[in-house]
């Protein structure tokens, strides 16, 4: 099991030298993508990425200490400071041990993770897994900004893989469109929304303050549509969630690339994109959770959607 740190983001690019070869091949796999999730070879092949049942990623806490443009758990766009109990860790514990649940890897993230009221009793109990399955990796990716976040990072024990992305301010030029919904995209009324994309396969499913999901972003645009659906006990490996990969997957940016693109392989994000759909769930969500709050600037009438349908 590793017990070093990493002090490194997820998101790698590509050396200049390989860029010319990669482009390419790249290209090549987003067209690839854009036949494989039409509903005539989604029938035929099924759907292209099944949820993992062997990784999880925990969002601990919707609370965090920066507002980043495009944050595909919408804390920027509709802030909240809504956390997972500590007693939900404690029975995805007890569950995990008794039906001889062995994760490869547990990753603990939000919001900022670190800002959690009971984050170190909440790693403790992760630990307590991993006395039963050792082999287990548990990862705490952070952005790292901020003194009181390194200063619980540096708390944290050795075995503790961190993962910090070291963010500065609200614009992540390598982040995704995630409030690009593809259903408001005609390039995607021919796509079976089933298919999902390689975070739910590669990152794993999720754990969040509305119970289990596909993955964690699936969990965070619940959060948004209020429509639930999270499972509140571990699901089972027989469990695809294939009716939360189609009513979710089709709000989510993601589903466009599908699967992980190097970041100097994309156009850098330097501003808040939002097509119709996203911003009308925004507006909903503002009127119903903050409603003496006046809407941020981007969700007012007369701003208008900021993406036209296509
Ligand atoms: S640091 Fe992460 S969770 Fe916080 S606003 Fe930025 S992208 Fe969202
Ligand atoms: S498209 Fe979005 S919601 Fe669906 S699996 Fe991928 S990251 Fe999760």
């Amino acid at each position: 099991m590793k017990s070093s740190r990493s002090s490194f983001g997820r998101a790698p690019a590509v050396p200049g030298s390989r860029r010319a070869l990669l482009r390419p091949w790249y290209r090549l796999r987003g067209w690839w993508r854009h036949l494989r999730i039409s509903r005539g070879l989604t029938r035929v092949l099924g759907p292209q990425y099944h949820r993992s049942r062997e990784r999880i990623e925990i969002d601990i806490t919707y609370l965090c200490n920066l507002r980043c443009f495009n944050c595909n758990r919408s804390v920027r766009q509709a802030p909240e400071a809504l956390h997972l109990p500590l007693a939900t860790i404690t029975a995805f514990v007890d569950q995990s041990i008794v039906r001889g649940k062995r994760w490869r890897r547990i990753r603990v993230l939000g919001g900022e993770p670190t800002l959690h009221p009971t984050f170190f009793e909440i790693i403790e109990e992760l630990r307590r897994y991993r006395q039963t399955y050792p082999e287990c990796l548990i990862e705490v990716v952070t952005n790292g900004h901020g003194e009181a976040v390194q200063s619980r990072l540096a708390q944290l024990p050795a075995d503790i893989w961190i993962e910090n992305s070291a963010k500065t301010g609200e614009v992540q030029p390598a982040f995704g469109p995630f409030n690009l919904a593809p259903v408001d995209d005609t390039a995607y009324r021919h796509a079976d929304f089933r298919n999902g994309c390689a975070i739910m396969r590669d990152c794993g499913m999720g754990l969040t303050p509305l119970g289990y999901f596909p993955c964690a972003v699936a969990g965070g645009i619940a959060r948004i549509t209020g429509e639930g659906g999270g499972r509140s006990e571990l699901p089972t490996d027989e469990d695809d969630m294939t009716e939360l990969v189609e009513r979710l997957c089709k709000l989510c940016g993601r589903f466009r690339d599908g699967h992980y693109v190097p970041t100097n392989l994309r156009p850098a994000l330097l501003e808040e994109r939002m097509s119709p759909t996203w911003i009308a769930l925004y507006r909903a969500w503002w009127r119903k959770h903050k409603p003496r709050r006046s809407l941020p600037e981007s969700l007012r009438e007369s701003s208008g959607p900021t993406e036209p349908l296509s």
